[in-house]
């Protein structure tokens, strides 16, 4: 089986004079990325970097990191990039945990590296290095199928984040399958304003463009306005909920503005049904809602023709093995909610350095579970109700919070919504629904009017308004810090 890096050798070869990114200021060619990623690849064995060691990164969003990417692929090493977002201590602990060789970083945290990795950890930046390449280049390193390409650590729900291995093949075959399904070819033009430390932004979107040998119309952030200007020459745009309602939230945005787009494509955490609809009504487009995470790669995508459901991540893609299953791993009639559990080629290698982890999170039959809670409906589509922690028991009664949030969703009067389970002396759990309003609000009127539709218990039991949700930075609700917020709110 070929390398990632040989996949996009495959690509530098049959599209080199082509566009490959074109970013604020520069457009690079799929040969200039080669011949940058050969020249940097030089400069990383020089700094001690071999097949199979771990390549830290903390870097800014630019051409020069997915350079730093391929350059990394190139040795045969293992990519590590990281959220800017993380603490010292939290860097600490990764350095510690997935022993480095290099960190790559942004100048002001030089120090600070040198400070945690000691004498053990080379720290460079990539400042300076683009301007004297050296010419010789390295000669990409073979790395079979199950060699690790990557880690990516996943914040746990308790405990220390775990860093999950990638493979060569969970990453050549998820994008080979994507670039098909949603159908990519050289002359797509992606927007993408993602952050490249994840799943999403790094494997999806680049995989899908680079593979195809489409161009990548690089952002460094998300702005709404940057994007509509970039639409009218672009074919495809890939992100999270957040960017369709901040996208919604623009007059500038209409059918005319996104006239040549064939594509958009949503994933990460959950697009409601009311933007799903409102985008359509604005745009003639239907979003593609897909579902996928760390460990596992796209799992489900809505289909490319066929109905795109609102609400629903579609049905498994091809190759995805998926069940709905109990909390012994038993798979539950068609319709019962339950937990996604997944097994195919996309499915990671497990955490580095956590046997334990790693098996707890697999079932004997090679399932790994998601700890996403859905169902699968008559059409074969995936529906997520939200994670197995989420799952609100309140007086021995299970509470999805997706079905009480998609009702607060629904009213006017409520821009977004987070439905959370907090202790209660008599229920175990009590239902709590956290909301920012749309104008006015009136609290107690809100769960007056939810007892019509839902039944008592899961009708909260109380409502409280905010001005702004705790959110990770791929824009997902934190559920976590609302639970931890709340936590005495009937028990003090
Ligand atoms: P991450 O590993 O950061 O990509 O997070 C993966 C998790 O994001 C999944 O396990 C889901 O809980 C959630 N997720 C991803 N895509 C969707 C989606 N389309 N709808 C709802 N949740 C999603």
């Amino acid at each position: 089986m070929a390398s990632l890096y040989d996949r996009f050798a495959r690509s530098f070869a049959r599209f080199g004079d082509r566009t490959a990114i074109e970013a604020d200021g520069r457009n690079w060619t799929y040969a200039e990325l080669e011949s940058a990623a050969g020249g940097l690849a030089s400069r990383l064995q020089a700094k001690g970097v071999r097949a199979g060691e771990r390549v830290l990164v903390q870097t800014d969003k630019s051409v020069e990191t997915v350079v730093l990417y391929l350059a990394t692929l190139r040795c045969g090493a293992i990519y590590l990039p990281l959220n800017n977002d993380y603490t010292e201590s939290e860097l600490a602990y990764f350095v510690s945990d997935a022993g480095p060789v290099l960190a790559v970083c942004r100048e002001g945290s030089r120090d600070l590296f040198a400070r945690i990795g000691g004498s053990d950890l080379a720290v460079t930046t990539l400042e300076g290095q683009f301007e004297s390449l050296p010419e010789t280049a390295v000669d990409p390193v073979s790395r079979n199928g199950d060699d690790i390409a990557a880690i990516l650590y996943t914040s746990g729900t308790t405990g220390k984040p775990k860093g999950a291995m990638l493979t060569h093949r969970n990453l050549v075959s998820n994008g080979e399958m994507l670039v098909d399904f949603w159908r990519f070819t050289a002359d797509d033009r992606l927007i993408h304003a993602l952050p490249i430390f994840h799943v999403h932004g790094l494997f999806v979107a680049l995989h899908c463009a680079l593979f195809s040998g489409a161009t990548v119309i690089f952002q460094a952030r998300f702005d709404a306005r940057a994007a509509i200007d970039a639409m009218p020459d672009a074919t495809v745009m890939m992100g999270v909920p957040t960017f369709y309602i901040r996208l919604l939230a623009e007059d500038g945005f209409t059918a005319e503005a996104a006239r040549n787009m064939r594509l958009f494509i949503s994933g990460s955490a959950p697009l409601s049904a009311d933007i799903h609809r409102a985008f359509e009504a604005r745009t003639a487009h239907r979003v593609l809602e897909r579902y996928g995470m760390t460990e596992t790669g796209m799992l489900c995508s809505n289909p490319y023709d066929g109905a795109r459901k609102a609400g629903f991540v579609g049905p498994p893609l091809p190759g995805v093995d998926l069940r709905i299953a109990d909390g012994e791993g038993q798979p539950l009639p068609q319709g019962e909610v339950g937990i996604v559990e997944v097994k195919g080629p996309n499915v990671f290698a497990g955490y580095w350095k956590m046997p334990e982890k790693t098996a707890a999170e697999f079932r004997d039959d090679g399932f790994f579970i998601t700890g996403d809670m859905g169902l699968i409906d008559a059409d074969g589509y995936v529906q997520l109700v939200g994670r197995e922690k989420d799952l609100i028991i309140t007086g021995g009664l299970n509470v999805y919070p997706a079905e009480v949030e998609a009702l607060l969703d629904d009213r006017d009067d409520v821009a977004e919504a987070a439905v959370i389970g907090v202790p209660h002396p008599d229920f175990g759990e009590a239902v709590v629904a956290v909301l920012r309003a749309n104008g006015e609000i009136d609290a107690d009127a809100v769960r007056e009017e939810m007892k019509r539709d839902l039944a008592g218990f899961k009708v909260p039991k109380t409502v409280i308004v905010i001005d702004e949700m705790p959110r990770n930075t791929m824009g997902k609700i934190q559920k976590k810090a609302l639970r931890e917020r709340y936590a005495s709110l009937f028990t003090d």
